[in-house]
């Protein structure tokens, strides 16, 4: 990853450079664009594509997306933004199973929080590639005609033994040699729902022999009977993904079909459907057809996936996670969904930077969980206002400091950027401080509060510490002071005393006790399940601690989603569901500095 970053120009890429070197010899230049997605005829008809480039992100709404999605559409958005092109909002919804609204309504609410639109041109670019079911069918049945593709009637078993293996090539269906005639009825056939599910396919006629497997006649329709969340009933015959895939992009004129790895061994099938459908052909009547896709066709290019340590980003496991209620719902904050991550604090600045930062390549590797944090970090550094908050509460009571009085004690909010002000921080004679700024016996090189030793309030006195109460098991339960009056921060007499500690406070009369969630990391190890582990084995038990915290009276106003540094803890957010006016939860989104490094 390093010399990677030090090689190339910030946000360079491979991909980048294939972009560019495509918009210098012209390729796509000739492309024309209807105004909405369509076969060659419909996009003859308009004009010179006004984007220089189309790529597109497609998920499958069968999930919440996550940290690796993100990364997917950076750089498809942010090619598209780069470069005077469009990026298409495509929802891949040609599986009937497993995809609902639920998902399609968090998916664009994500991408949009990310930053990104789809309105260009004049146009909204959002689509459902099942509205080109029509269209899929019509290029099944000219595959058809053209010789490409036959009705295969053989068994699921028999088409697996029949595939071969890496070593052994397949052996033809027996059904493959059927005429061009033969198949069409068959195949409408099994549009028209004459035949069971699962009793026969199409498939394409390649090469049983090929080296790449998925070149051995893949299937491109099966018959399922499914009712689909947008289509209904209409179908009962559905296209596989890697012969869909290749006919959204054409019919959205995309231009660089961005993907996963996964699909390196894909791209043959892909360059050879939108060639065969691109090219004219004739029909069995002897008149000559016009090709339904126009060129030049788009181009697929590969680029490694995301893999976080400490992280599952795997849609089954992420289910697994959510429906056997190891989390609380897909925007658990520990969970690696954008919906987590956002309600967790983690910000669309931060995935930004961290995109940029891990780049994109072509091999896979593993990207480290603190680089993320880091960058969580630096973006919160930046924008989060400081804000007191005592987590582990004990009392303090200045003896010396008079009843009930009170005066206000200022705090900057952000000690790099004067300009956001100062803040008023009540002090009275009682105060929370952390239980950690006390030690009755303190061991060497502590500097905080003990009998008989000086510390300063921050922002207030320098106080020194007289002894504690302590109750029947021993614990400390207040401890005791007395405050120098002329050493209040800001005055002249401030610097009169020395000391070597500063410890933070809130003033408990006027403190907001309120509901902390303590987020920590989900999994305990690195790489979760690797080996022969159950990644549920590995799953952190302390991964979120509850806690009531003292915080300094400001924070009761904060809004849903403001974040905060609370000083000396780290970056924490108000929770965007769980905050009622006047009574915000806090999540903490990241410690201030990675707790797990040893
Ligand atoms: P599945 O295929 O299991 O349904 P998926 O994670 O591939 O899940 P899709 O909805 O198909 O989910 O993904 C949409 C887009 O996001 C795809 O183009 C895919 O390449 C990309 N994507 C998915 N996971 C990652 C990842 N970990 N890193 C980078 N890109 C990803
Ligand atoms: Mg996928």
């Amino acid at each position: 990853m390093s010399s990677e970053k030090t090689a190339v120009a910030p946000g360079a890429n491979f991909i980048r450079n294939i972009v560019e070197r495509d918009l210098e010899l012209g390729t796509n230049a000739s492309r024309r664009w209807a105004g909405t997605p369509g076969d060659a005829e419909h996009h003859a008809k308009g004009e010179p594509d006004p984007a220089k480039i189309r790529t597109r992100f497609p998920p499958e709404p069968n999930g919440y997306l996550h940290i690796g999605h993100a990364k997917s559409i950076f750089l498809n958005f942010g090619l598209a933004r780069d470069y005077d092109g469009v990026c298409h909002m495509r929802f891949d919804d040609t599986n009937p199973e497993k995809e609902e609204q639920e998902y399609v309504d968090s998916i664009i609410e994500m991408v949009q929080w990310l930053g990104f639109g789809w309105q260009k041109y004049g146009a909204s670019h959002l689509y459902f590639a099942s509205n080109y079911f029509d269209f899929m069918y019509r290029a099944a049945e000219y595959l058809i005609t053209a010789g490409h593709a036959y009705v295969d009637q053989q068994s699921a078993e028999e088409m697996r033994a029949n595939r071969g293996n890496l070593t052994e090539p397949g052996k033809d269906s027996p059904w493959r040699n059927r005429s061009p005639d033969e198949n069409l009825a068959l195949f409408r056939e099994m549009r028209d729902g004459k035949h069971a599910d699962g009793s026969m396919v199409l498939r394409a006629k390649i090469d049983m022999a090929s080296p790449n497997i998925n070149l051995r006649d893949p299937a491109i329709y099966r018959i399922k009977r499914a009712t689909h969340h947008n289509t209904g009933d209409q179908w009962c015959i559905y296209p596989m993904y890697t012969y869909a895939h290749p006919l959204e992009d054409a019919l959205e004129g995309v231009t660089h079909s961005i993907c996963t790895l996964e699909f390196e061994d894909q791209r043959p099938f892909y360059d050879w459907v939108l060639e065969r459908l691109a090219k004219p052909t004739e029909d069995v009547g002897g008149n000559e057809q016009r090709g339904l896709l126009a060129h030049p066709l788009p181009r697929q290019y590969e680029f490694a996936r995301l893999n976080l340590t400490y992280v599952v980003l795997s849609k089954r496991k992420l289910i697994e996670l959510v429906e056997n209620k190891h989390v609380n719902g897909w925007d658990d904050p520990r969970l690696p969904t954008l919906a987590g991550a956002r309600r967790r604090g983690y910000t669309a600045a931060g995935f930004k930077l961290f995109t940029d930062r891990i780049g994109v390549s072509k091999a896979d590797s593993w990207i480290e969980y603190t680089i993320l944090e880091d960058c969580m970090r630096e973006v919160l550094n930046e924008s989060a206002m400081r804000r007191i908050a005592v987590l582990d509460p004990i009392k303090l009571v200045i003896d010396n400091y008079p009843e009930g009085s009170t005066e206000d004690c200022f705090a900057p909010n952000h000690p790099q950027q004067p300009e956001t002000g100062k803040r008023v921080v009540p002090l009275s004679k009682e105060l929370w401080i952390e239980r950690e700024d006390f030690m009755e016996e303190p061991s060497k090189g502590y500097f905080r509060l003990f009998p008989g030793n000086m510390v300063r309030l921050r922002y207030g006195y320098v106080i020194k510490c007289t002894g504690c109460e302590k109750d029947a098991d021993g614990n400390v339960t207040t401890v005791h002071c007395e405050y120098l009056p002329d050493t209040k921060s800001g005055t002249a007499g401030a610097d009169s005393v020395k000391v070597k500690g500063n410890i933070h406070w809130v003033s408990a009369a006027h403190a907001y006790a309120a509901e902390v969630r303590l987020y920590d990391r989900l999994f305990k190890e690195a790489h979760p399940g690797a080996g022969d582990r159950n990644y549920l084995d590995d799953l952190n038990p302390d991964s979120v601690k509850v806690i009531t915290a003292q915080l300094e009276p400001a924070l009761k106003d904060a809004k849903p989603e403001e974040t905060f540094q609370f000083e000396r803890h780290g970056y924490f957010v108000a929770d965007r569901k769980d905050s009622v006016a006047g009574k915000p939860v806090f999540n903490r989104t990241v410690t201030l500095r990675d707790a797990w490094q040893k």
